[in-house]
């Protein structure tokens, strides 16, 4: 066989069968692509499955022993039934194979194996139905679909080791072939370069590239997996670290027109007439950001703070900053609610002369071709120092006098490539990020670690607390009732009322993407919960509406708008009103199925009160069984406020993908062993060992294989922006 690389295409390395089944159940075209696919754990030869464990419908691998084999011939349907039980000694599952009978010879009581498929129940029982599976013997097994060669050495390979990898597999080829297919590929691959400098290694204290691949793969000992596994991980870390920072880097390197701060401009005058006291918080990472702008390197900075915590202040003063010095500002917003309410804030913050000398604008998808030109004129000719608006902003006709500050608010909402789309329409602009959801310190520096984090952590001190309560709407009826009671006499005093649902029309399928543990019913839907509360004796004379996404622009305008002046008491929304939406006169949220929803976006949702003068109260109903994770997800949003423990919470019961979602930037779309939220000691070594290497060799001249990933990085970024 020619010498394998790493691109080698795995049709030249494997039996085309097995090739392109590969590439059938996970896509993977080359050596390197199948060599990333680690063992989800290994087994011990005698070492049984714990059969309790066993999740329902999916699909898994057993090692287990036979105990018993029930032959019935079927005389309704014909055919026969073979019926296999399997133990791990604890419990008990049970093979199926129709028509099958032969099999009888080879699955005899004693005998141990390894057994694949999904799992069902059938009358109470756990069944594997036709599963594959491959025996402890020498004996040739020659299973459905699997080519026979393959098992052959796959049988050969599970014998001579003592530990046996176990991967995540399909139903068309399981783990056995993975493992006897990379161990084709590791046989023939050619000892592998360490692209890391040596001197890191050591200091990480890790083993060589090629000692890992093999020790992860065919370990010998337990020892073998846990070095093999470290390094791996730290590699991870290390790759993703050090493309962040170079990214980081290059930036910094570039120039850009330096915002110094002027006295008597448009920010002390905005200063003067605020008509509260900056907490602390505002204060330090204002001046922070004024240091930055100042500089004639882009400024590249992620502002974290808590909802309320007045973000959008220290945007705006930083954005002034810019406009003293003649440049302009734009604010990228996730939805057209929310810029729409940021154009609001911003003009209420500002004052009829600050506005008449800024002329903030707004550019959204929906505005007529004739509004679109006027809007496009005033960015274009410099006139207007503020543009504030959604996606819309990406468009090749989006084009600035001169662009020197970018904000992007609730920035995980969009990909690094879109933060791109705008620094392109400026010469190298600063960049302030903004974000609401809390992350902790090891999941920014993954995620965004080409950004230096500043945070909010004070409140303003004026804010009355949000009381929060968890209200199980079957176990405590009596509290039910009392939520839509107080929501009423609020509505009386005066105040206005957020009502939460999960869904907008009736009898909704759930979504699949909906967090795990919600309940099975249909969800609650705005509409049906409008309807329900226009029909209540004791709401008569309450002015309700509602709010969704799915409304024309003009409308969810007109709805925002008169909620914001007060001709709406009662708002019946879905998450549309999560993020920004800035009623002060608001002072109850009714969050009706709130298990449906996760921590963060609870958190995200309660802050739309608390914003006024007035005592706020969070009602969070639910039918979540009380000892289940929904319940708990509900309950620990109750207990607490701060957004930085829930953010955690949520984190414990997401996936990393998920969190780190579109805004994961650097090399890899998915990381494979790194944990952000657990290895914060394996991140926080591989930034530091990162910067260390490219400060000491900033071409990476001694480190030739990163650089070349470096290059492709950069090649893929740059080819993302253009599209
Ligand atoms: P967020 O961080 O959630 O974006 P905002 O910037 O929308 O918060 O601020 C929430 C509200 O608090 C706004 O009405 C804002 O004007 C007000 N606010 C901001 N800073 C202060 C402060 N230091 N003192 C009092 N109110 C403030
Ligand atoms: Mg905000």
């Amino acid at each position: 066989m020619e010498t394998l690389a790493l691109e080698t295409s795995l049709h030249r390395v494997l039996g085309g069968a097995t090739a392109q089944a590969l590439q059938r159940a996970f896509e993977y075209e080359t050596v390197k692509d199948l060599l990333w696919h680690l063992p989800r754990r290994y087994v011990r030869r005698g070492e049984l499955t714990a059969l309790c464990d066993l999740p329902l419908n999916e699909h898994v691998t057993i090692t287990g022993q036979i105990l018993d084999v029930q032959r019935r011939e079927m005389t309704r349907r014909g055919g026969s039934l073979l019926n296999v039980r399997v133990t791990d000694g604890t419990g008990f599952i049970t093979l199926t194979f129709f028509n099958q009978a032969w099999r009888e010879g080879e699955l005899v009581p004693g005998r141990q194996g390894q057994f694949a498929g999904k799992v069902k129940t059938y009358q109470g029982q756990l069944q594997l139905q036709n599963p594959d599976y491959q025996l402890f013997t020498q004996e040739q097994v020659s299973a459905s679909g699997v080519d026979a060669q393959a098992m052959q050495r796959a049988e050969a390979l599970a014998f001579s080791r003592v530990i046996t990898p176990v991967y995540a597999a399909t139903a068309k080829i399981p783990s056995w072939v993975i493992a006897s297919s990379i161990k084709t590929v590791l046989d023939h691959l050619p000892v592998q370069p360490d692209k890391i400098p040596a001197w890191v290694r050591k200091t990480a204290a890790v083993c060589e590239f090629d000692a890992a691949l093999r020790g992860v793969h065919m370990p010998q000992s337990q020892s073998d997996i846990k070095r093999a596994r470290a390094s791996l991980r730290f590699r991870e870390a290390f790759e993703l670290q050090l493309s962040l920072v170079a990214r980081a880097r290059n930036t910094a390197a570039q120039f850009t027109d330096a915002r110094k701060a002027v006295s008597g401009g448009y920010l002390s005058a905005f200063d003067a007439q605020l008509p509260f006291q900056l907490t602390a918080d505002q204060v330090t990472v204002g001046e922070k950001l004024q240091t930055a702008l100042a500089l004639n390197s882009p400024m590249a900075k992620l502002l974290q703070g808590e909802v309320g915590s007045g973000k959008t202040v220290v945007a705006l003063r930083a954005m002034l900053q810019v406009a003293d010095n003649d440049g302009q500002s734009v604010l990228l917003a996730p939805t057209e609610v929310l810029a729409g309410q940021h154009l609001l804030s911003v003009q209420q913050l500002l004052g009829d002369e600050l506005s008449c000398k800024l002329r903030p604008v707004l550019i959204t998808g929906s505005m007529s071709a004739a509004q679109l030109k006027a809007a496009l004129l005033e960015v274009v000719s410099g006139r207007s120092k503020i543009v504030i608006g959604t996606h819309a902003l990406f468009n090749d006709r989006v084009a600035f006098y001169d662009l020197g500050l970018i904000v992007i608010d609730e920035q995980h909402r969009f990909g690094v490539d879109q933060r791109e789309t705008l620094r392109q329409k400026g010469k190298n602009p600063h960049l302030l990020a903004m974000t609401a959801t809390p992350i902790p310190r090891t999941v920014a520096l993954t995620a965004f670690g080409e950004l230096e984090v500043v945070t909010l952590r004070q409140l303003p001190a004026n804010r009355p607390p949000i009381r929060s309560f968890a209200v199980h709407i079957q176990e405590n009826p009596e509290l039910n009732v009392r939520a839509w009671q107080k929501a009423r006499e609020e509505i009386v005093a005066g105040r206005q009322v957020y009502v939460v649902c999960p869904a907008i029309e009736g009898a909704e399928q759930d979504d699949p993407l909906s967090v795990s543990g919600a309940v099975k019913r249909p969800r609650a839907s705005v509409y049906d919960i409008e309807a329900g509360l226009k029909s209540r004796a004791d709401y008569a004379g309450v002015r309700i509406d509602v709010l969704t996404g799915q409304l024309e622009t003009a409308e969810k305008e007109r709805v925002m708008r008169e909620f914001a002046a007060g001709e709406i008491d009662l708002l019946v929304a879905t998450t549309v009103v999560e993020v920004g939406v800035n009623v002060p006169n608001a002072t109850v949220m009714i969050i009706v199925e709130a298990d449906r929803f996760g921590v963060s976006q609870l958190h995200q949702l309660r802050g739309r009160i608390g914003r006024g003068e007035h005592a706020s109260i969070c009602l969070l109903l639910t039918e979540a069984d009380r000892t289940s994770k929904a319940w708990q997800r509900v309950e620990a949003v109750a207990c607490t406020s701060d957004g930085f423990a829930l953010a955690e919470i949520d984190l414990e019961q997401r996936r990393e993908g998920d969190i780190l979602g579109t805004a994961q930037s650097g090399a890899k779309a998915t990381l494979k062993l790194l944990r952000v939220l657990f290895d914060g000691e394996v991140i926080f070594q591989a930034r530091a060992l990162a910067e260390q290497l490219l400060e000491a060799d900033p071409e990476l001249t001694t480190a030739p294989g990163l650089r070349a990933e470096l290059v492709t990085v950069a090649a893929k970024a740059a080819g993302i922006t253009k599209t």
